[in-house]
């Protein structure tokens, strides 16, 4: 038997819960898609944005890669953003960071290798720019600050995006926001507010960059 034999059963009394408690819950799954948010975060399993923000998952719609990057040339990313804002039309975009993560630790200690490497260039750039800062620091302190400011790069990643702009030349209503995640006291920190605008998302540029 296969050893992921117990994942199924688990599925199975999973789905057999709730159709016992709301029989027509899959009917009505499969009919609608219509989440308020797009999740843009860490793939650190520990970071699971439905259990973070105690929703029900149909409500977020959700990109996660290594330490939440958003790169222009990144297909992937940009085709979610595209669906989310033009298809399903969401209101807010969070790029959620974290506590803890090996991505920028790992650019912290320079021991990335092969395609993580490739991967997290714009996060060793973004260190290098902040070296003075990070240097007293702990471990701990400078894997948060990195972290942080990573979170407000990848919002204006966002903010640029060729979706969002042209979502606020239309006058559509979508917020991004920049958050940030404790993983060893499991609350959520809003680094930014909401940006709203062109005009919103320059100024915050202006403020870190
Ligand atoms: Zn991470």
């Amino acid at each position: 038997m296969s050893e992921l034999h117990e994942l199924l059963c688990r599925n199975f009394s999973w789905a057999d819960k709730i159709k016992s408690r709301s029989p027509d819950f899959f009917k009505n799954l499969s009919e609608r898609h219509r989440p308020k948010y797009l999740w843009i975060g860490c793939s650190d399993s520990r970071t699971a944005p439905d259990r973070l923000l105690d929703l029900p998952s149909e409500q977020i719609f959700v990109h996660r890669n290594i330490a939440n990057m958003v790169h222009s040339d990144d297909a992937s990313c940009m085709s979610v953003i595209q669906y989310a804002v033009d298809q399903l039309k969401v209101d807010h975009i969070v790029v959620c960071g974290h506590s803890h993560c090996g991505g920028v630790r790992a650019v912290l200690e320079e021991q990335t290798s092969g395609p993580i490497d490739q991967w997290l260039k714009p996060l060793s750039v973004l260190k290098t720019s902040i070296a003075g800062k990070l240097k007293q620091a702990s471990l701990n302190e400078r894997s948060v600050t990195l972290a942080e400011l990573n979170v407000v790069k990848q919002v204006t990643n966002v903010c640029k995006s060729a979706t969002v702009q042209t979502a606020w030349e239309m006058g559509e209503k979508l917020s991004v926001h920049g958050w940030i995640f404790d993983v060893s006291t499991g609350i959520l920190k809003d680094l930014l507010g909401d940006i709203t605008s062109a005009r919103s998302a320059a100024a915050v540029k202006e403020q870190y960059f």
